[in-house]
C-alpha cells in the first residue's frame, strides 16, 4: 500500500532529468539516525497520535497497521495530501506488519470495544486475543524497538505486551497515568489560574479508577505547595483537593460520554513520550512500568505508573518521590488488585 510516485503512472522517468545529482557524493553521516514509528490501530487514539507525530516533527518514517484495510488507506492517504504543510516524513501504511520493519518505537493501540453488558474479564481476554496476534509481530520486525502501550487495561495489557515480545522490561512502557497527571495539572493550573507547564504533579498507580494523586509533591513554579499554604497557616479544604482527583478519574467517562471517544489530550501525551523517548531527553514522566523493587512492592510481576526517566533506551530509572504512608499502601493495594487479575490470564 505504498504510495506511487506520480511519475511512475506516466511511463516516464523524469526525476533524473529535473533533478541532478552533484558529483562524488558522499554518504550521510553515520551519526545522524533515521527515525521510524510504528503506530497499531488507527481509531481515533492512533490517528491522533499519528498526526501529533507528524506536526511535531517526530519521524523520519511513520507506519500504520490496523485490520481495516480500507480505513487504513484512507487514514494514509488522508494523512499523506498534508505533506506541503507538514515536516518531511514517509508515512506507510499496511495490514501486514513487513512494513513496521525497524521501528525504533511501537505503540499500540488496537483494541476491542467493549460491548453492552460485557464484563471487564471478558474484554480483556479478547484484548489478550488481539495482543497476541499483535505483539510478536511487533518483536519479529523490530527486536530493538521500545514498546509503548496505550490500549486499555493499559496496565495489563502493558505486562500481556510484555510477557509476548520476550523484551527486557526497560523496553515496554504504558502510556499508564501520563494523561492523567497532564489532566491533574490542568485542573490545578486552572485553579492558581497559573501555566499547566509551571505546575509539578503526578498521578501514580493504575491508570483509571484505583489511581494515586502525590499531593505532597506538588510544586508550581517551584514552590511545595501543601507545605507553603501550612507554612503560611493558610487553610484549604481537603475536600477541594479530593474532588481535583475525583474530577480527573472521572475525566475520561466525561469525555467519552460528551464526544464518544477521547483523542486529542492521549495524542498529546504520547507524541510528548515519543519525543523523549526518541531524542532521549532524561525526562520523567509518570508511566506504567515494572513495579517490582520500587515502593516495596516485591510480589507480583505488574506494571503501574510511577514516575520514570525516559531516554533512547526506553526506562533508565524510576524517580525517589517522597510517599506518605497512605501512598504507599494505595500503590500496593493496586498492585495485589491487577497481580490477581493478571493471575486469570493463564499467561
Ligand atoms: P477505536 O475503536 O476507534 O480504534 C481501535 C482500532 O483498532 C480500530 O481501527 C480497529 O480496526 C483496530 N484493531 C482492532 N483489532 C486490531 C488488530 N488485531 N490489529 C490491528 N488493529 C486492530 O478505539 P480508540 O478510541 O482509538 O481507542 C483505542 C484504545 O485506546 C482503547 O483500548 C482505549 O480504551 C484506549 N485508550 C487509552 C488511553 C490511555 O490513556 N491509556 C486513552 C484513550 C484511549
Amino acid at each position: 500500500m505504498h504510495r506511487t510516485p506520480s511519475n511512475s503512472y506516466l511511463g516516464l522517468e523524469v526525476a533524473p532529468a529535473f533533478f541532478k545529482p552533484i558529483q562524488q557524493m558522499a554518504p550521510p553521516s553515520p551519526t545522524k539516525r533515521h527515525t521510524k514509528i510504528t503506530v497499531v490501530g488507527t481509531g481515533n487514539v492512533g490517528m491522533a497520535i499519528a498526526q501529533t507525530i507528524l506536526t511535531q516533527d517526530l519521524a523520519d518514517e511513520l507506519s500504520l497497521v490496523d485490520v481495516n484495510a480500507d480505513k487504513l488507506r484512507g487514514e494514509m492517504l488522508d494523512l499523506q495530501h498534508a505533506a506541503a504543510f507538514l515536516p518531511r516524513t514517509k508515512i506507510l501504511a499496511s495490514i501486514d506488519y513487513s512494513v513496521t520493519a525497524g521501528s525504533d518505537l511501537c505503540i499500540v493501540t488496537a483494541g476491542a470495544r467493549q460491548i453492552v453488558g460485557e464484563s471487564r474479564l471478558n474484554l480483556l481476554h479478547r484484548n489478550v486475543a488481539l495482543f497476541s496476534k499483535i505483539i510478536p509481530q511487533l518483536a519479529k520486525y523490530s527486536p530493538d524497538a521500545v514498546l509503548l502501550i496505550v490500549s486499555n487495561p493499559v496496565d495489563v495489557l502493558t505486562f500481556v505486551a510484555w510477557k509476548l515480545s520476550g523484551f527486557p522490561s526497560n523496553r515496554v512502557i504504558g502510556s499508564g497515568t501520563n494523561l492523567d497527571s497532564s489532566r491533574f495539572r490542568f485542573l490545578i493550573a486552572d485553579h492558581l489560574d497559573v501555566n499547566a507547564q509551571d505546575v509539578q504533579a503526578y498521578i501514580v498507580g493504575e491508570h483509571g479508577d484505583s489511581s494515586v494523586a502525590l499531593w505532597s509533591s506538588i510544586s508550581v513554579g517551584g514552590v511545595p505547595v501543601l507545605s507553603f499554604l501550612e507554612k503560611q497557616q493558610i487553610n484549604y479544604e481537603k475536600e477541594t483537593l479530593e474532588n481535583m482527583h475525583k474530577e480527573v478519574i472521572n475525566s475520561a467517562y466525561e469525555v467519552i460520554r460528551l464526544k464518544g471517544y477521547t483523542s486529542w489530550a492521549i495524542g498529546y501525551s504520547v507524541a510528548s513520550l515519543a519525543r523523549t523517548l526518541l531524542r532521549n531527553q532524561r525526562r520523567v514522566h509518570p508511566v506504567s512500568v515494572l513495579v517490582k523493587g520500587f515502593y516495596g512492592m516485591d510480589e507480583g510481576e505488574v506494571f503501574l505508573s510511577l514516575p520514570a526517566q525516559l531516554g533512547r533506551g526506553g526506562v533508565l530509572g524510576v524517580i525517589n518521590v517522597h510517599l506518605t504512608d497512605e501512598e504507599t499502601e494505595q500503590l500496593r493495594d493496586s498492585a495485589k488488585t491487577i497481580a490477581e487479575y493478571q493471575s486469570q490470564l493463564g499467561i
